[in-house]
């Protein structure tokens, strides 16, 4: 394969060509809205688009994830990855209006994190590269995964553990943002557990010394676990939730729920707190006479940063710019933050400089890609300034043009950097050579528990509307 052929514009209007079908596939998805685990008609969307366009379903219900895919299209030459999310969140279902509104339909859910716009945009990707490779007679693989379940535990992490990323030259993705940037940053690694307390109930007045309270027991671990705050570095986060507590203070509680999630900068230090959380948990369960079942059934890897690939991608995010935004939807997103309560900003027009890979607090299944193959993602804005993702707001931008824009931007970034892969073979052996340097000495291990096939999913009670209160604040 020969070095870089392409005029990055030719591929930047190829997108243009495809910017109707990112467009539909962005309202589609919108507004089916379906939930981690449950995106049964978007993931057949999605698949059905693809078949229509010439791609081969490689794998469908992918590594156990009954929502997730693999598609692919092209024979030899390199190989390019690109990530599709489609799923929404519970509670934040919104009309594409400038006020909080219900849907008509009654649907509750809403895509509050725009991965209606990821989905659409890697599909717009994907297809403007096959147009050029087609037209030039170039040779290169473009291989999509339908990355089902992000917002709870993610398929990318499934996928990973069964090496699907492996053959790829890079994998580029993409999410809807405050800001245009790239995502030159880290994340944290992640434990995902639940801890079950198992006790004896007795009636709470007249025989309390029957019983053996399973609360008691969640109270004393939680306990533990923030007295191992002092004593942990303070990269360390643990947050948790009780998910079941007993029913009524007159019957001695025979079981409570913790739900629990640990985060650290890197998978070694995870991997050590977690034990000493598993430890925690069964000494509460020994001081109260109670069983502990530990469950450790979900992590992640940190993000690890692609030095060659953030900065080609910084290159044509520049080219590209943030979206053009009409004076109509500078004023639908003035009116969302009035609304909210803030300052009327607008929407942001400006690109953010290449950031050095500053660690942000969060987590990402990209995380698990990123360790497996050289991977880089593109952020384009999608929400007035000052409104976070995960809100009813962020769910009535990204059903309107302000998410179009947003969606078609991210395409024509990813389009240029994946054409780059295909055709330019220093670049390609630049960000594998960066890619080696960040993980000598540190293969990649599943931070899944080798039992677990599948996911659990949304809990049933985050599937309803009493959630909503939940999400609203969350920024
Ligand atoms: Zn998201």
């Amino acid at each position: 394969m020969t070095n870089k052929t392409i005029d990055p514009e030719q591929v930047l209007q190829a997108v243009d060509a495809v910017q109707a079908i990112i467009e539909q596939a962005s309202d589609k998805l919108w507004h089916l809205a379906e939930v981690s685990l449950e995106e049964v008609k978007s993931a057949e969307y999605l698949l059905a688009l693809l078949q229509e366009q010439g791609f081969t379903i490689v794998s469908t219900g992918t590594a156990g994830i009954p929502t997730a895919f693999v598609a692919e299209w092209g024979t030899g030459g390199a190989k390019l990855g690109i990530l599709l999310e489609y799923d929404a969140l519970p509670g934040l279902g919104n009309e594409p209006v400038s006020c909080k509104q219900a849907r008509k339909d009654g649907t509750t859910s809403g895509h509050g994190c725009g991965h209606n716009l990821i989905g659409s945009a890697a599909l717009g990707a994907a297809l403007a590269l096959k147009k050029v490779i087609t037209e030039k007679g170039l040779s290169g693989t473009i291989r999509l995964y339908g990355c089902a379940s992000e917002e709870t535990e993610g398929a990318k992490v499934y996928m990973a553990r069964e090496k699907l990323f492996d053959d790829l030259d890079a994998v580029l993705h993409c999410h809807p943002f405050e800001h245009a940037l790239i995502g030159n940053v880290r994340t944290n690694a992640t434990n995902s557990i639940r801890v079950e307390f198992l006790g004896t109930s007795a009636h709470a007045g007249m025989t309390p010394w029957l019983g053996r309270s399973s609360v008691h027991a969640a109270e004393l671990f939680a306990h533990s676990v923030n007295l191992m705050r002092e004593h942990l570095e303070p990269t360390a986060r643990m947050h948790y939730v009780y998910e079941s507590a007993g029913l009524a203070p007159n019957v001695v509680p025979d079981y409570a729920k913790m739900w629990m999630t640990i985060r650290d900068i890197d998978r070694t230090r995870v991997v050590a707190t977690t034990e000493w959380v598993r430890q925690a948990a069964e000494g509460a369960a020994m001081a109260t006479q109670t069983k502990a079942n530990f469950i450790l059934y979900f992590g992640m890897y940190d993000l690890l940063p692609n030095t060659p690939l953030a900065q080609r991608m910084q290159g044509y995010l520049e080219q590209v710019g943030a979206p053009a935004w009409t004076e109509a939807e500078q004023t639908f997103a003035c009116e969302l933050q009035t609304n909210l309560g803030l300052e009327p900003k607008g929407m942001p027009t400006t690109i953010v400089p290449l950031q050095n890979e500053p660690a942000l607090g969060g987590s990402t299944d990209v995380g698990d890609v990123s360790w497996s193959v050289p991977t880089m993602g593109v952020g384009m804005p999608s929400v007035p300034i000052g409104i976070g993702m995960h809100t009813w707001a962020a769910t009535a931008t990204h059903g309107m043009s302000i998410g179009r824009k947003a969606a078609v931007g991210m395409a024509k970034v990813l389009a240029a950097t994946g054409m780059d892969i295909l055709t330019d073979s220093e670049f390609r052996q630049a960000a594998k050579a960066d890619f080696e340097r960040r993980t000598a000495g540190k293969p990649y291990v599943s931070p899944l528990p080798a039992d677990r096939k599948q996911p659990f999913g949304m809990p049933e009670w985050m599937t309803v509307d009493a959630c909503r209160e939940m999400f609203n604040g969350v920024k």
